[in-house]
């Protein structure tokens, strides 16, 4: 069996468990790929040296919303943010996007640092790894002026809002929420994601599945969805290993 985390930040310097220890309890439950996730340049900076000597993990370099407002106008970081995109094993921009929901910058500066990254996507034609909260609609006619290749993560909107990443050939992220989520709609709409465009991803060490809820989430548990997705959608757990790791595969250039 192989797995795919395709969304992590075990490498981040606030991950509290061994990384490495997290690489092999992942393997051996079946997850021998693993995406780093930046969250800002610095992250990215770590993100991106943390995958170099380490054969199951490939970077994805960010800055996610939240941080936007450190960056617009900072011409300096954006620059060598760019040149990290020239490096080994970065296989997309991200995590990229809008959240409205914590409003940590202003829309307005998330939207420029969204843009700044959605061009950069474009320049090294690299697909991008979107966290969008509760902003679709600033966010598709933006993404609608650039149209790369990607994942939005951590999915959890409605069954419409999910037919409108469809239609734009844009793959799904599932991960823990969906195992102990408590609202019936999201469940409906993990069941409507079609296979050949559905991510596992943990975002550890964020979103522990159940039952392992109050334990620092790892990679490992992308098994754990997997199985409750197994369930849920009526698919067998190989099924769902084979093609969400195809697509990981055929996404990210794994
Ligand atoms: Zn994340």
């Amino acid at each position: 069996m192989q797995l795919t985390d395709t969304h992590c930040h075990i490498h981040s310097t606030d991950y509290k468990l061994n990384p490495d220890e997290v690489i092999q309890a992942a393997a051996a439950a079946g997850v021998t790929r693993l995406i780093c996730v930046g969250t800002d340049v610095e992250d990215s900076q770590l993100a991106v040296a943390f995958v170099q000597q380490r054969d199951a993990c490939w970077a994805s370099i960010g800055i996610h919303p939240h941080e936007a407002k450190r960056y617009v106008g900072d011409t300096a970081a954006l620059e060598i943010f760019a040149g990290l995109a020239e490096k080994h094993k970065i296989i997309a921009i991200g995590e990229a996007g809008l959240d409205y929901h914590y409003n940590h910058s202003p829309k307005k500066e998330q939207q420029q640092i969204l843009r700044f990254q959605l061009e950069l996507a474009r320049r090294h034609n690299l697909p991008v790894i979107f966290h969008v909260r509760e902003a679709f609609g600033d966010f598709w006619p933006i993404y609608d002026e650039y149209r790369p290749n990607g994942v939005l993560h951590s999915f959890t909107a409605s069954t419409a809002v999910l037919e409108e990443a469809l239609k734009r050939g844009l793959y799904i992220g599932l991960n823990g929420i969906m195992t102990f989520t408590k609202e019936y709609d999201q469940l409906e709409m993990a069941k409507a994601v079609p296979l050949e465009k559905l991510l596992l991803e943990t975002d550890a060490p964020y979103l522990t599945p159940a039952p392992y809820r109050g334990t620092i989430c790892e990679s490992k548990h992308v098994r754990t969805t997997a199985e409750f997705l197994s369930g849920l959608r009526g698919e067998s757990l190989e099924d769902l290993a084979v093609s969400t790791t195809g697509n990981a595969v055929r996404l990210f250039g794994l």
